[in-house]
């Protein structure tokens, strides 16, 4: 797997009012950590969905970027670590 930054997200600064917006279950719990990142999401109206560190769909931050893991097993042999 290689990280890749992810153009759809951007880092939130340490003191945002955002929260995390996800949310599962039935009924639904919503998480409501304090939001790290954001990403656009939408179709003809985008807006910004923001998440907690423990909601970013395997992505991972690095000096203020937003990564998330490419698998490489169609470029690279199959012993890769993963
Ligand atoms: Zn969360």
């Amino acid at each position: 797997m290689e990280w890749v930054i992810d153009k759809q997200w951007i880092v939130l600064s340490p003191d945002t009012a955002s929260l995390c917006r996800y949310w599962s279950g039935q009924p639904m719990i919503f998480c409501r950590q304090k939001a790290v990142a954001q990403m656009l999401r939408g179709w003809r109206h985008q807006t910004w969905w923001a998440y907690c560190a423990d909601h970013l769909y395997g992505r991972t931050i690095r000096e203020g970027v937003v990564y998330y893991g490419r698998a490489q097993h169609l470029v690279e042999s199959h012993d890769a670590p993963t």
